[in-house]
């Protein structure tokens, strides 16, 4: 096709039948002529379908390869990246080859529940997944949820999420991802009964167990009770997978009590040489440990995948420094390119910040903060200074708020 704009009279789109003076700009082809918007909503029709059709493509990637993806942002981890890639396989070869309700078997859907310190990549991995699969993916809290009738969310606002996420396509938001943070935090609390908020949790379970196992939820649109005019929408839940994180702090303690009264000669091993690692015991998990958590015997049942997160060590820590694919050292390294500097961190610098990011006990999460503490200043200089040809940041730069080292580069004579 011919790409020149015409903006003859008398000439109007071929496929909108809009007139020159109601769009912005028509293009002619031998015969045909097309207007902005048509190629707008052509290119948005190519693109949809292209998604869907590499979405499914995808969806049947190999467990192998989706751990694969997933390694190139999360470090470490691997059991947890193991029995996630297994569980989204199942999932989404359940959900595209229609196995859903076959008469015999009926392959169950396999919500997974993430249990692990915090700063450790329960929420990375969800959202990892969510965007090499290409489906919409969101995130919930947990506590700001409570049973309908109470102060507080409704559960089903955790669709009007996910529906939000998919820019509102239907069926793009039934094959999503939901990802429900602080989820240990609704577990049941005999004791704080209020009138008011249902902070006891087991309401809330309730009220989740029916969106996990697959239901036709009423949603509004926009969310919450204040837009009592607009319609509900319908959005069947079977098929969208609710991963569920957690630290369910006290956990490990319930886990060591069951597998100690079993051992024997366990209790003589000091409690902090019997294991290096909270995620050695997570791992261990059973679902009689989340009941006594205070987890509800069905919700239990509703997340049949439990994967436990390990602590992150300082190899770890230092490898997320620099490793993952949009690693928080590549990205500053990007800024300081696109200003013609390179940027570079020495060893004992990194080994500091991962020192000091361990202490802070916030797992990765730490190392940002940490590293912008560092960074403002120099940015904020960096970009006024003239010749500058390398910044390299080392140890004092943290301690002491020294100056960096700056490397100019050479100025020609009788320049
Ligand atoms: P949580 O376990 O509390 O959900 P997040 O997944 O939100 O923690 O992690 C916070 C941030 O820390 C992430 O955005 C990521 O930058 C970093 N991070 C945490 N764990 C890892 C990991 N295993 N590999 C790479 N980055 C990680």
């Amino acid at each position: 096709m011919k790409k020149t704009i015409n903006r003859k009279r008398g000439v109007c789109c071929s496929f909108c039948g809009k007139s020159p003076g109601k769009t912005n700009f028509i293009i002619s082809g031998p015969d045909v002529y097309i207007c902005d918007e048509c190629v707008f909503n052509a290119k948005e029709l190519i693109k949809n379908n292209f998604t869907t059709r590499t979405t499914s493509r995808r969806k049947i990637l190999k467990p192998a390869l989706i751990k694969k993806e997933i390694d190139s942002y999360v470090i470490g981890q691997e059991q947890a990246k193991k029995i996630l890639s297994v569980a989204v396989y199942s999932h989404y070869k359940r959900i595209n080859s229609g196995i859903l309700m076959d008469d015999d078997v009926e392959i169950e859907k396999s919500n997974i529940l993430l249990i692990g310190p915090t700063g450790t990549g329960k929420t990375l991995l969800a959202r990892t997944l969510s965007r090499f699969l290409q489906v919409p993916f969101s995130i919930s809290d947990a506590t700001a949820l409570t049973e309908a009738g109470y102060v507080g969310e409704d559960v089903e606002n955790i669709l009007v999420r996910l529906l939000q996420a998919a820019d509102y396509d239907l069926k793009k938001a039934e094959r999503g991802i939901v990802y429900i943070d602080e989820f240990d935090k609704i577990a049941r609390k005999e004791a704080n009964v209020s009138i008011t908020r249902d902070v006891s949790g087991e309401g809330v379970q309730q009220a989740l167990l029916k969106i996990f196992e697959g239901t036709v939820s009423s949603i509004p649109p926009k969310g919450g009770r204040k837009h009592p005019e607009q319609s509900f929408i319908n959005i069947n839940t079977k098929n969208i997978l609710f991963i569920c994180g957690g630290t369910f702090e006290g956990l490990d303690e319930i886990i060591l009590k069951r597998i100690g009264e079993g051992s024997i000669g366990f209790k003589s091993i000091p409690k902090s040489k019997r294991y290096s690692n909270i995620g050695e015991i997570l791992k261990q998990v059973q679902p009689e440990d989340l009941l006594k958590f205070g987890l509800i015997p069905e919700i239990v049942g509703r997340l049949p995948v439990v994967a436990a997160l390990d602590d992150l060590d300082k190899k770890v820590l230092l490898d997320i420094l620099s490793k993952p694919k949009n690693a928080i050292l590549k990205q500053y390294k990007k800024l300081f390119e696109i200003e013609g500097i390179k940027l570079k961190f020495t060893d004992d610098v990194l080994n500091e910040i991962t020192d000091i990011t361990m202490k802070r006990k916030m797992g990765a999460r730490g190392l940002r903060s940490v590293i912008e503490d560092i960074m403002l200043d120099i940015m904020f200089k960096t970009p006024s200074m003239k010749g500058v040809k390398e910044c390299v940041i080392n140890k004092d730069v943290l301690i002491n708020k020294a100056e960096p080292v700056f490397v100019l580069k050479r100025i020609k004579k009788g320049a």
